[in-house]
């Protein structure tokens, strides 16, 4: 789950990390009043998207009327970034900061490290809106610690990072501390990633969080109540919003074949094998082991929502699931909704052959497959506008 700014500020701040929560504001007047209290200073957009600056979604504003002049601009404009994807993200909420001088800005930040079994925390001494470019070009000035989830962060991990990133010696002991709070913050509060981009030198010769991020693992959410308060809808894809109230395992990409599959390791290789065929799936969908017609029929729903998908493919492996169940589901939805694409269904397994009598006296137009490979092929095939 990921948060804005505002709050990844307020939860760093917390735990003793030195930021400004700044002021959250709706309204350009609200701008305005806070802009009074500042002086000079910053309007940020808040989406759960980075590379806003290059975006024009963070504005110094050197007096309150220009403050409120970019809010206006800013509140309520379709925000396009890298992150964003074309499509763009509406501007609800800005977040007004004083003005800060930057006299240097580094990367730092947390993650897990799966091949170490760990975490690990990757910095730069060059940080700032270029990152992306920059590890990508010069991978080798990308700094990376280890750190033991058995042994814990020891303050050599940090004195190395800080002597490779060149932190200044009389900051050394600030920033050793920084990262022990960070990593806190991390382990507590079951991160996936805890980033600060920019952290700068600021002109009061401090290191200072101007930037946050931070990202939850969902799968710890339960143990988190206050952490889920501060989720919101608005920035998640409609599709996942409506996925995860049915209780569905379903991540959205931008390929063109919509997958409905039981079970995570089947849909990962149901997206292998489109693959393999040449094509690109559109999601990641995992129906569950126990879905109703209902759970199918919203599945479909979300699948034909989806612009992008230009074919369907259905690869169900009935063990728990039975066949029947999900043939009245492809029934149902198709009754519900009109199913406006190429509908490939391979079916195997628990009453496999009631499921294929129902979807035959159906009448839908469904192309049969024999097995997966079959299906890949013909789902390939007619996403390409092929008419197999
Ligand atoms: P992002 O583009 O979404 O990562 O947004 P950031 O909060 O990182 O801001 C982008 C860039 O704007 C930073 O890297 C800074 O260079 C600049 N910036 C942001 N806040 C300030 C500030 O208070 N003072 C100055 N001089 N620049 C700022
Ligand atoms: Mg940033």
């Amino acid at each position: 789950m990921k948060i804005h700014e505002y709050q990844a500020k307020k939860i760093m701040a917390d735990y003793g990390i030195n930021t400004d929560t700044g002021y959250l504001c709706e309204t350009a007047e609200e701008v305005y009043e806070a802009a009074e209290k500042l002086g000079k200073c910053v309007v940020k957009a808040q989406i759960h998207s980075g590379g806003r600056g290059k975006g024009g979604g963070v504005k110094l504003a050197n007096t309150p009327l220009e403050a409120r002049e970019i809010a206006d601009n800013m509140l309520g404009m379709c925000l396009v970034t890298k992150q964003t994807g074309p499509e763009g993200k509406t501007v609800h909420k800005v977040l007004v900061t004083p003005a800060n001088e930057i006299k240097k800005e580094y990367y730092l930040s947390i993650t897990v490290d799966n091949e170490n079994a760990g975490l690990v925390i990757i910095a730069s001494a060059a940080g700032g809106t270029e990152i992306e470019e920059m590890a990508a070009n010069s991978p080798e000035m990308i700094i990376k610690e280890n750190v033991s989830v058995y042994e814990g962060y020891h303050n050599y991990n940090g004195l190395e990072v800080a002597r490779r990133m060149g932190i200044p010696a009389e900051l050394t002991k600030d920033f050793v501390n920084m990262l022990r709070a960070m990593i806190k913050l991390f382990v507590e509060k079951n991160c996936s990633l805890v980033e600060i981009n920019p952290l700068i030198i600021d002109g009061n010769d401090k290191l200072f969080a101007l930037d946050a991020k931070i990202t939850f693992d969902d799968n710890a959410l339960m143990r988190h109540p206050e952490i889920v308060e501060l989720r919101d809808v608005l920035e998640e894809d409609p599709k996942e919003v409506k996925a995860s109230e049915f209780d569905l395992n379903y991540i959205s990409l931008s390929g063109s074949i919509g997958c409905l599959v039981n079970g995570a390791g089947l849909a990962m290789a149901t997206m292998d094998i489109i693959s393999k065929f040449g094509g690109s799936p559109a999601n990641f969908l995992d129906v569950g082991g126990s879905a109703t017609t209902e759970k199918v029929t919203a599945a479909f729903e979300i699948l034909l929502s989806d612009p992008n998908v230009k074919a369907i493919m259905v690869n169900i492996f009935g063990g728990i699931m039975r066949c029947d169940i999900i043939a009245e589901g492809i029934v149902a939805a198709a009754n519900k909704l009109g199913i406006s694409v190429p509908l490939i269904v391979r079916l195997e397994g628990t009453n496999v052959e009631k499921g294929k009598e129902i979807l035959q006296k159906s009448g839908l137009n469904i192309i049969a497959a024999e097995d997966m490979a079959d299906a890949a092929r013909k789902a390939v095939n007619a996403a390409n506008g092929g008419n197999e």
